[in-house]
């Protein structure tokens, strides 16, 4: 039997565009995506095969501006269809979450933002060289920004320099737990710009460049043996003075700080694998205590009143979850006010935290047999962990978030209340 909806298209209210980019995603995950997953997961390997069928189902460019030749999502209806992807292949989802990324940077995002034409006019010049590799040759595209230190959750510049030279950029830098290592044939890293090797690092000069995966000084290293989400193949990449060329440019100078600091809900994108793996895990749930799960026993133990208050518990606890999440992936746009980026963070928090809790409550309602490696549910669990984790907006650091903006008004501090 074919899997409902997460969003059903009326009672969520989805546009006929929305529900079939949904449906789409849906029918393309659960027939291929679902049976490939185990094996990924087993060998910590790219699924390269998902990319081939997301390339054929047009979805690579799923983020790319219609009369740029892709599907004109925006951001919620990308969010929407991902998490049916989340919901048969973590992994995919995740990794997919950062090929689309530099589509919705350069694509809803930026246009949603204030700039001069000349900058308009050099933006449409450089993505339209991106968005034609992904349309016509299916060229995937990586997010490398972590680095170890505080730049990824925002707080200082990217330690990774772009130094300009007449016709581009000297890129030098590392970058921890980037997604699609050795597989993205473009690594969209995030750098900071500077006139000469000595040069302070500024947020302001953030550069945001597409790196072809075989230049010359690219290199991958590191083993990837992780607890879950084995499919993103998350290595570390080095750049050692690797030459990038103008045409290479993501956005112009300084848009993409501009985009970061204006589009708070893009740091949402991460959720929806998540969002995903908590429908997967209700769901199995509820199919193995009804005695329908394939590849396991036809028992059913649902007649119990601890299974039926368990799964009261998840049903509860994903209901709550979808509707903040559905709520905030709403009141996406520029300059948000806070009491909406308040309930941003708070999304993120429940997804990622929700996931993980829906998915150990699953365990342990189901039992035992439930947890062997040949079904879907412990990937779910261990898949599920990774949420919390992903900066720059983990579920400390919303918390910290949350907690000071609902004490402090803009420019209190400490000094006010002496
Ligand atoms: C499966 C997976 C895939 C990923 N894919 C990508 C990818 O494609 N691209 C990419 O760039 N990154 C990716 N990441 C990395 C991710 O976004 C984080 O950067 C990474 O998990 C941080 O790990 P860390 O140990 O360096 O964290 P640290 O920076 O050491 O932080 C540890 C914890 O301390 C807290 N913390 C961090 N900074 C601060 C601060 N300034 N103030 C207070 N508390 C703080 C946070 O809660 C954090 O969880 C991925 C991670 C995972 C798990």
């Amino acid at each position: 039997m074919e899997d409902i909806a997460i969003f059903d298209q009326q009672s969520w209210r989805l546009s006929d565009a929305q529900n079939a980019l949904c449906v789409k995603a849906r029918l393309l995950a659960e027939a291929s995506f679902a049976p490939r997953a185990a094996g990924y997961d087993r060998a910590a390997q790219f699924p390269t095969e998902n990319y081939e069928d997301l390339h054929t189902a047009a979805l690579l460019g799923v983020c790319i501006p219609k009369e740029h030749g892709g599907l004109g999502a925006d951001l919620k209806t990308y969010m929407l269809m991902a998490s049916e992807i989340g919901r048969y292949c973590g992994a995919t989802a995740l990794t997919f979450n950062m090929h689309v990324s530099s589509c919705l940077w350069t694509g809803v995002l930026a246009d949603g933002l204030n700039l001069d034409s000349e900058t308009r006019e050099e933006l449409e010049r450089t993505r339209k060289i991106h968005y034609q590799r992904i349309i016509n040759d299916g060229a995937i595209y990586a997010q490398p920004f972590s680095e170890g230190g505080d730049a990824a959750a925002g707080k200082k510049a990217f330690g990774t320099t772009a130094l300009k030279t007449d016709d581009g950029w000297i890129v030098n830098g590392t970058k921890i737990f980037a997604s699609l290592s050795g597989h993205a044939n473009y690594y969209g890293a995030l750098c900071t710009e500077i006139e000469t090797v000595t040069s302070e690092l500024s947020r302001r000069n953030t550069m945001y460049l597409a790196i072809p995966a075989d230049t010359e000084g690219v290199s991958v290293h590191g083993e990837w043996d992780p607890l879950g989400m084995r499919g993103t193949v998350s290595r570390t990449l080095v750049f050692k003075d690797v030459f990038v060329p103008h045409s290479e440019q993501l956005m112009p100078r300084g848009v993409y700080f501009k985009a970061a600091s204006q589009w708070p809900h893009m740091f949402m994108t991460l959720t929806p694998s998540y969002m995903g793996i908590a429908q997967a895990a209700y769901d199995f749930t509820v199919r193995y205590l009804r005695g329908e799960m394939p590849g396991t026993p036809p028992a059913k133990r649902r007649m119990y009143p601890t299974k039926q208050m368990a799964v009261a518990q998840m049903r509860v606890m994903l209901e709550q979850t979808k509707s903040l999440w559905f709520q905030s992936i709403s009141e996406a746009r520029p300059n948000p006010s806070r009491e909406s980026l308040i309930r941003a963070w708070t999304a993120q928090y429940s997804v990622m935290e929700n996931a993980n809790e829906i998915a150990q409550l699953a365990i342990r309602t189901c039992g035992g047999q439930a947890m062997l490696r040949s079904l879907s549910l412990e990937r779910l669990y261990r898949d599920s962990r990774c949420g919390a984790l992903m900066l720059p907006w983990t579920a400390e650091l919303c918390l910290d978030m949350i907690g000071r903006a609902a004490l402090y008004e803009p420019g209190e501090s400490e000094d006010d209340d002496v």
